[in-house]
């Protein structure tokens, strides 16, 4: 059977992670592009290079341009750049809105079957758009938040708790950055909802440390932000849909009347599987979490209507 094939456009921080976590897992051939000359390339030379030692045996390339990501199965867009100091909310909504234009048109032209994994910033708003300008069908334009912030909330759980983060589930949902809801209720540690095992001062510390996660780590860096975590995250959406796991993972999602919204991309439990977004569930809310999801939707769908559509 032919090896599938990913493509990684933006052969920056992320986009390097999630090659060298798709390589380790042997997803499939990988293409990487990126506008910067020789950047590509040498990710990929340097990732291949290390496939004797890591034990993988997959094509891995660079590109500046899209013939080489020609029938990619999946296609992830992590091209983009992050807020600089002075830039607003909206200037870097109108960059990195150009940016993903151009780029999805490309992908769509090369592989016009691929499933497209968002990852540029803002999450939510990045996904809408990429799942307009491809014309595809909702299932296949999928954004990635939810498996990080989940991620990042079983982390310090497990710690809090002194107990491995293998038994820690999460789920976080909304949109992503300040406006995500993580839901304690929908928290366990096999099974066991972590409302029983720790207090709810304990438990808003948490959630507290989730929300601003990304920027605890961007004040510790200085420059960029977190790759590391986001690579894996995205890499487990690509096997979970190229192996057909069926897998239920928070993801951002097309929503048509579920969590009573419409016409708006938001993080919610989905299925993954071969055709991308297989289904998106809906779990029950109590009044409070019903509010928080509103008020998530409501500045996402405010960030939405400011795309230049
Ligand atoms: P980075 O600056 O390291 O990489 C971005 C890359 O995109 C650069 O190499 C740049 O040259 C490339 N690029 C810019 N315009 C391009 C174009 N037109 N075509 C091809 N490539 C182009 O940034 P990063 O840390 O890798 O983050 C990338 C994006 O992902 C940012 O928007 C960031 O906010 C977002 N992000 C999202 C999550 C998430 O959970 N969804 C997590 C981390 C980062």
């Amino acid at each position: 059977m032919a090896r599938a094939k990913v493509a990684i456009v933006g052969a920056g921080n992320v986009g390097a992670s999630v090659a060298q976590w798709a390589a380790a897992k042997e997803l499939g051939d990988i293409v990487l592009v990126d506008i910067i000359e020789g950047l590509p390339e040498g990710r990929a030379l340097d990732l291949w290079e290390s496939g004797p030692i890591c034990g993988f045996d997959l094509k891995i390339r660079g590109s500046q341009g899209y013939e080489a990501t020609a029938d990619s199965e999946i296609v992830i867009i992590t091209s983009g750049v992050a807020r600089k100091p002075g830039m607003s909310r909206e200037d870097l909504l109108r960059v990195n809105q150009n940016i993903v234009e151009s780029v999805v048109g490309e992908v769509v032209r090369w592989s016009p079957d691929c499933t497209l994994i968002m990852v540029t910033n803002p999450l939510d708003t990045m996904s809408y758009l990429a799942w307009k300008v491809s014309g595809f069908p909702k299932n296949r334009v999928v954004g990635q938040a939810g498996v990080l912030d989940s991620s990042r909330f079983r982390a310090f759980v497990a710690e809090e708790l002194g107990i491995s983060v293998e038994d820690t589930q999460a789920l976080v949902l909304g949109g992503h950055g300040d406006e995500m809801v993580p839901l304690p209720r929908y928290c366990t540690v096999s099974g066991i909802p972590i409302t029983q095992l720790l207090a709810c001062d304990r438990i808003q510390k948490i959630i507290d440390r989730t929300v601003n996660a990304g920027g605890e780590i961007v004040k510790l860096l200085k420059t960029g932000s977190a790759y590391v975590s986001p690579g894996a995250a995205v890499a487990e959406m690509v096997e979970a849909i190229l192996r057909d796991k069926k897998r239920i993972m928070p993801c951002s999602a097309y929503l048509d009347g579920e969590y009573g919204l419409k016409d708006i991309y938001f993080g919610v439990p989905a299925k993954l599987g071969a055709c991308g977004v297989e289904k998106v569930i809906e779990v029950e809310l109590t009044e409070e979490e019903r509010g928080f999801m509103e008020r998530s939707a409501a500045l996402v769908r405010r960030s939405i209507s400011s795309l230049n559509l």
